[in-house]
């Protein structure tokens, strides 16, 4: 029974940690009403955890075997982990057959690629940007948090004190995630050697091709289109600290 519980908090992190087009969904349910379980997680359940999500996602998505495909993915992220902060996590990154454009990592440093980002991706800088994005995710820890997170949430939601700004807070605390993510993985391939304006060419291109496709509901505070926009902003002006300080020390 805890083993299940626990799987619906994994979908919800899966649920919340995406990346590719910024889009997440929080809902309340009163099924997350986990009674066993610490309110923070040290590496080894962190690590337990995530075997537990990459068992459900390889049992519910085809993986892609193609063996270049692979490789230069997994050369990609094992550059980027020796200069991360956390590189003692067993990281792995998998490709998932879909055509859709996203990324998305679970806890204890399992990242997941789909194929339609990496169709979609022009370099591998873009793809370095992104993989980047999910290695800082785990070495900020950012599940770990959002974890204890989610957990006060729901003990208050059991006396009967949940409110609606609870969530609100989450929602920007995710936020915060994303823009850390963007920039401590940027700072990551630019370390590891890779350009580092590649999430931002990636970002910029998928905005406007969901612009363009009318992937959008309404725009408005809140939509995906904003948190796309205002992650794009904040990637620019990291960038801009970035070159500035490259150009002090010459
Ligand atoms: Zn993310």
């Amino acid at each position: 029974m805890a083993l299940q519980r626990k799987l619906l908090f994994i979908i919800f992190v899966l649920a919340v940690i995406f990346c590719a087009n910024g889009q997440y969904s929080i809902t309340a349910d009163d099924t997350w009403q986990l009674d066993d379980t610490p309110s923070e997680m040290n590496d080894e359940e962190e690590i337990e955890l995530g075997k537990q999500v990459d068992e459900y996602i390889r049992h519910h998505f085809y993986l892609e075997n193609d063996p270049d495909l692979n490789m230069v993915v997994s050369n990609i992220t094992q550059r980027l982990v020796t200069v991360s902060d956390r590189n003692t996590l067993p990281f792995t990154c998998t490709i998932l057959q879909s055509f859709s454009i996203n990324a998305f990592s679970a806890p204890g440093g399992h990242i997941y690629l789909t194929y339609g980002l990496l169709k979609f991706a022009q370099t591998e800088d873009e793809v370095a940007g992104i993989v980047g994005h999910e290695v800082a995710h785990a070495s900020l820890h950012h599940a770990s948090k959002l974890y204890h997170e989610v957990m006060e949430i729901l003990s208050r939601q059991n006396n009967g004190t949940h409110s609606p700004e609870s969530l609100l807070l989450l929602n920007s605390h995710l936020e915060e995630f994303e823009q850390d993510a963007d920039t401590t993985g940027v700072f990551y391939a630019s370390k590891a050697g890779f350009n580092p304006s590649g999430l931002l060419d990636f970002l910029e291109r998928h905005l406007s091709l969901m612009i363009r496709k009318n992937m959008f509901g309404l725009a408005g505070p809140g939509s995906s289109a904003e948190l796309i926009n205002s992650r794009i902003n904040h990637l620019k002006e990291y960038l801009s600290t970035l070159e500035k300080g490259k150009n002090n020390k010459e």
